[in-house]
């Protein structure tokens, strides 16, 4: 085969097109039954999605609901937290982990990230609740940790150091449903936990989702309450403030078609990340792969030099290759976040992953010969001697 790096049709990435081919007449039937039986909200599919979540990761209970900023939002309302109060969070994250916690009148302080595995670095994470300790000013409260790209935080470590200060720990889990650590499935690392069925996350829906796991009986039902406008015993009787954020029954019709080939599509971005793997290693830098950890790859991310990013991004697109940047700005340098942070220089790995990663196409149905076609695009901009 000669030219195997060049143009042979565009590659999809986040492969939602191929998904629907692949899976449509089971989640035609699934949405064509709620179409015929008309209970848009809170309709049988509701359960019977939520004790399949449930089972699937092994958590006593899964609330759905309306997308995972609600989940977040619904941690916050569950867990009473007062304004003023402190969240520690990592500052390399999707805006929503943070926005949840301001519009709760919390004061998100944000933490560095580890640049091997983009989760929170926890020597950061210990220097920033000492200065909040002896600030004295607001109480720690939570650790919100996010498992970016798909990587389960070391919730071990976060609980140990929770308890030193007695804090809470809240997983925003939006990307990593479906992975494990040590075969415990994300949804049972830690008290509570959120996560989102955006259509590009791992497990995604066909419009905004997202649940919330949880082995507390009290706080599982606050949730239930929560998202219904804190009703009490009966939707009349309401017994906390509360807000609208159902997960549409349509919604819940496609998860139910989706989640049997779930497993096998995590076991499929898994090889697939193994593959870029081998084609990329010790020519860009390419995730740490943990042993124990298998991540759910809801991204698969490079870094390279700041200065060539673009190019190599421009030059992979003219071969078909879709590439994206998550995140091209860390969260204590946006406009709305400055006065949360202390500026340019204060969370310096932060701020050079998001001169330096770039993801690539990540989707179970991607085949070999496109994977392979993606990596040697990229040896060959990056080592033009190791095309051949
Ligand atoms: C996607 C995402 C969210 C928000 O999920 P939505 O369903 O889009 O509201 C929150 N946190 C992280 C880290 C995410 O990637």
């Amino acid at each position: 085969m000669q030219n195997s790096d060049s143009s042979e049709g565009k590659i999809d990435f986040a492969g939602l097109s191929d998904e629907y081919k692949f899976l449509k007449s089971e989640i035609d039937t699934r949405v064509n039954a709620v179409l015929n039986h008309g209970r848009y909200i809170m309709g049988p599919e509701i359960a019977e999605l939520e004790s399949a979540l449930a089972d699937f990761c092994g958590a006593k209970h899964a609330v759905s609901c309306a997308s995972g900023t609600d989940a977040l939002t619904m941690i916050m309302l569950a867990e009473e937290v007062k304004s003023g109060d402190c969240v520690f969070m990592p500052s390399f994250t999707f805006t929503a982990t943070a926005e949840v916690v301001v519009l709760h009148g919390l004061t998100p302080v944000f933490v560095d990230v580890d640049p091997d595995n983009y989760n929170l670095d926890l020597i950061d994470l210990r220097a920033k609740i000492a200065e909040v300790k002896e600030q004295g000013v607001h109480r720690p409260r939570a650790i919100l940790a996010a498992d970016l790209f798909g990587l389960p935080c070391d919730y071990k470590a976060l609980r140990a150091i929770a308890d030193e200060h007695d804090m809470l720990v809240w997983s925003d889990a939006a990307q990593s449903f479906g992975a494990s650590i040590d075969n415990r499935k994300v949804g049972t690392l830690t008290n509570i936990t959120a996560t989102s069925f955006f259509p590009a996350k791992p497990l995604g829906c066909y419009g905004d989702g997202g649940a919330v796991f949880t082995n507390d009986d009290d706080l599982a039902e606050a949730l239930k309450s929560i998202r219904m406008h804190g009703k009490g015993r009966e939707k009349y009787d309401i017994v906390r403030i509360g807000i609208n954020s159902r997960l549409d029954t349509i919604q819940a019709a496609v998860l139910l078609a989706k989640l049997p080939h779930f497993a096998d599509h995590v076991s499929r971005r898994n090889a697939i990340a193994r593959s870029y793997d081998a084609l990329l290693s010790g020519v860009v830098k390419t995730p740490l792969l943990h042993e124990s950890r298998t991540s759910a790859w809801a991204q698969y991310t490079i870094q390279v030099s700041p200065d060539s990013r673009d190019a190599l991004a421009d030059s992979l697109r003219e071969k078909g290759i879709p590439t994206a940047v998550y995140y091209p700005r860390p969260m204590h340098l946006q406009t709305a976040y400055t006065r949360f942070g202390k500026g340019p220089g204060s969370l310096p790995v932060s701020e050079a992953l998001s001169q330096s990663v770039l993801s690539l196409p990540m989707n179970p149905y991607l085949t070999d010969e496109q994977v392979d076609r993606i990596g040697n695009a990229i040896r060959a901009w990056v080592k033009p001697a190791l095309s051949v």
